[in-house]
């Protein structure tokens, strides 16, 4: 049996390597190579070279085609001192096909006593790594998304049935920003559903109370909040800068508005609704899918468009739909997964059925199908007068 530490001279022979300085010309302008840190989790969290994608050695092969899924890319691999990354290439070259694959010499010891730069990585504090460690020991989400929700800022468009339970699951799953936007106060009628408020906030301003209850579940989260309406004179201003909105308009005009803005600012808009024992959800993502005129270019005729008055809606249903859009904004801001985006969900609780749908772009949608840059002020949410429009439905 050779020793250890003739396997690795052994392995050192098989494979190519490459001297820090080379790999540095690679961090300063990547050319498509994939840089692998295949050290231990607390080694990479310390610090890593510029861009490098950690694969733990031994995660080796369930995950390397995660970080590089061509195994004709060029693939530099790098560890401490250049051991375990001679070790690792030459499985990868000899046992998974990879057939450009690089050890960095003398690992990442010698890159910084070159003096080359690093990345110290970001860190939780030993709270947040407790709070969220459910997320962080899912694969698709680990570290690196949780990090990206905390940094995400995500608006929503009303604290009401569906605004609830959003943002009662964004916080907790740690969302940095909220915005609520809401000008309306908490009635005992809004009780039956919108699980945000509570009997003792009767008469307090939704977004106040909404306020409360994302602190007591996750005090780090910080709440804009808007008491307002969104209209065309202010909805510029609030929405930008805000990588998702979560919208749960009860009315077609803000709808209308709310598209060809994000249209505009490029934001996708997780979109639900609710009526009876139905909801429907789908992800407008601005140019990747189509977008809410592609689908319906006017409004439905007033006297047929459900959402202007009052209407009865099962107490749970908003439950379930809101849950689903909260999952749908991880998903967006972590990259996991395929958002909804180009497709339409039915859900009808009396049957319990699920229906998706496929929908497309309108080549010809007026607001889509036109460079972000041309959609003018005075076309924004354009067509027949809104106020009117929702009186005549009464
Ligand atoms: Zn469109």
């Amino acid at each position: 049996m050779p020793s250890g530490a003739e396997l690795i001279r052994r392995a050192k022979d098989e494979i190519t390597e490459v001297d820090p300085k080379d790999v540095r010309g690679l961090t300063e302008s990547p050319n498509g190579e994939v840089i692998v840190d295949v050290r231990e989790q607390n080694e990479f969290e310390e610090s890593h070279l510029p861009g490098a994608v950690h694969v733990p050695r031994g995660h080796l092969e369930s995950r390397i085609e995660g970080a590089a899924r061509d195994k004709s890319e060029r693939v530099v691999l790098y560890c401490a001192s250049g051991n375990r990354s001679a070790l690792a290439a030459k499985t990868l070259k000899d046992e998974l096909g990879y057939s450009n694959v690089e050890s960095m010499t003398g690992g990442i010891t010698l890159w910084k006593d070159r003096g080359y730069d690093v990345e110290v990585p970001r860190r939780l504090t030993a709270e947040q790594r407790e709070r969220y460690s459910r997320h962080i020991l899912i694969p698709e989400i680990g570290l690196e998304g949780q990090l990206k929700l905390l940094d995400a800022k995500v608006l929503l468009l009303g604290a009401g049935g569906l605004g609830s339970p959003t943002a009662l699951y964004l916080a907790a799953a740690g969302v940095g920003t909220l915005g609520i936007v809401d000008d309306d106060v908490v009635d005992l009628s809004n009780l039956q559903r919108q699980i945000a408020h509570s009997n003792d906030r009767i008469g307090v301003p939704k977004v106040d109370s909404a306020e409360q209850a994302i602190h007591d579940i996750n005090p780090d989260v910080e709440v804009v909040k808007y008491q307002t309406r969104l209209d065309a004179s202010n909805i510029m201003e609030i929405i930008e800068g805000y990588h998702a909105i979560v919208d749960g308009v009860d009315n077609f005009p803000t709808r209308y508005l709310l598209n060809d803005a994000t249209v505009r600012l490029q934001i996708p808009v997780v979109s639900a609704s609710i009526l009876g024992f139905d909801g429907q959800l789908s992800v407008f993502a601005p140019y990747d899918g189509p977008c809410y005129r592609c689908l319906y270019p006017t409004p439905p005729p007033a006297e047929l468009a459900p959402s202007c008055g009052a209407n009865g809606v099962l107490g749970a249903l908003p439950g379930i739909m809101g849950v689903l859009q909260a999952i749908e904004v991880v998903k967006l801001v972590t990259g996991a997964g395929e958002p909804l985006i180009g497709r339409l969900l039915l859900y009808e609780a009396l049957g319990t059925t699920f229906t998706n749908l496929k929908l497309r772009r309108d080549p010809d949608c007026p607001i889509c199908s036109r460079p972000p840059g041309e959609i003018s002020d005075e076309e924004m949410g354009v067509f027949p007068d809104y106020e009117s429009f929702c009186a005549a439905a009464g």
